[in-house]
């Protein structure tokens, strides 16, 4: 199929994109990787009348830390942050996230940006963003602003940006020293949409104890969500198989994930539960500098 006719701007620098989305608004999208873009263009399930092209933004293609910090620029392909040694070294997290992410080819075009801005439920970085406890930074010719993540997905493919805003950095804050994480998720075929999962970071004291967790569900909700009850379940437990299943069904009890012809909601109910349980185990695992 093909797409509806659209009028295409390829801005050069970030003050054009912005003067451009001040002008269009919410007649216009933003191309960025175009993986998921494109696709809703060639079904006609969008239809813009103005396609603003940011991919001659080189100056939102980064990584790096500041003060402990990582700033992600929105246009990093997720192929930069799968091969980033500084992601690998501190943010280990998003790099497991990102190799579930797709095949090679969408990988090199997919920006971080995209993927936040698209808020897929079932998409991995978001949700590792989510355990992350990351910001988003939005832009506009008002001004600029940052929001936290549970003010920034509202829900299935919904944000709080507006229509003159544009997605421009990522922030994730340092991980505790001691930390283990995983990503765990299940999808019926390789680089497919997982039908759920869980990302999860545990930090273990010096007897074993954990004294920091954050699990993130995919595919759960219409958005990435904490499994907080669950996350206090963990706190100042060693953890074995028995504290973990206890903190993956406090997990699932609070969440409905909706069926489809994939699977139903019971069905991706106790998959999550699974995957929860597997990914505290790993992280824990990994925490005490186990390999896997
Ligand atoms: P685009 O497609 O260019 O844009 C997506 C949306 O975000 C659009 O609405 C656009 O206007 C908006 N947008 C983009 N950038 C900004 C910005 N900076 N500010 C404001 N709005 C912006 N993803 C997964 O997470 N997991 C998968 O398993 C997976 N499998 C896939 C399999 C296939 C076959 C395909 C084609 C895609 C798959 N994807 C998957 C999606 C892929 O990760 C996309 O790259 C990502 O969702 C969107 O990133 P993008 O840069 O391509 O964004």
């Amino acid at each position: 199929m093909k797409p509806p006719s659209f009028s295409y701007h390829d801005p050069t620098g970030l003050g054009e994109a912005l003067a451009l989305l001040s002008q269009y608004g919410d007649e216009s999208k933003v191309l960025a990787g175009g993986q998921s873009l494109v696709p809703l263009l060639n079904f006609r399930l969008a239809a813009p009348e103005h396609v603003i092209d940011i991919n001659g933004l080189g100056e939102l293609a980064y990584l790096r830390r500041t003060g402990g910090t990582l700033k992600i620029g929105a246009l990093t392909r997720h192929a930069s942050l799968e091969r980033s040694d500084l992601a690998a070294r501190h943010w280990p997290l998003l790099r497991e996230a990102v190799r579930w992410v797709a095949h090679p080819q969408i990988r090199n075009r997919g920006t971080v940006g995209g993927s936040v801005a698209h808020a897929d439920p079932a998409a991995e970085i978001p949700v590792a963003l989510v355990a992350l406890d990351a910001r988003f930074t939005a832009r506009s010719q008002r001004g600029t602003r940052t929001i936290g993540w549970r003010d920034f997905f509202s829900s299935a493919l919904t944000t709080a940006l507006e229509p003159d805003e544009l997605l421009v950095e990522v922030e994730v804050p340092e991980v505790a020293p001691g930390s283990g994480y995983a990503l765990a998720e299940y999808s019926r075929r390789h680089g497919d949409f997982a039908l759920g999962g869980a990302a999860v970071l545990v930090t273990l004291d010096g007897s074993g104890a954990c004294c920091g967790a954050a699990i993130a569900l995919l595919g759960a909700a219409p958005t990435p969500v904490r499994a907080e009850l669950a996350e206090k379940l963990l706190m100042g437990e060693k953890i074995t198989e028995h504290v973990a299943a206890a903190a993956a069904h406090a997990a699932v009890d609070a969440v409905s994930p909706s069926g489809d012809i994939h699977g139903s909601s019971e069905y991706r109910t106790s998959l999550i539960e699974v995957l929860v349980r597997r990914a505290i185990l790993t992280a824990a695992a990994r925490a005490q500098g186990e390999d896997d």
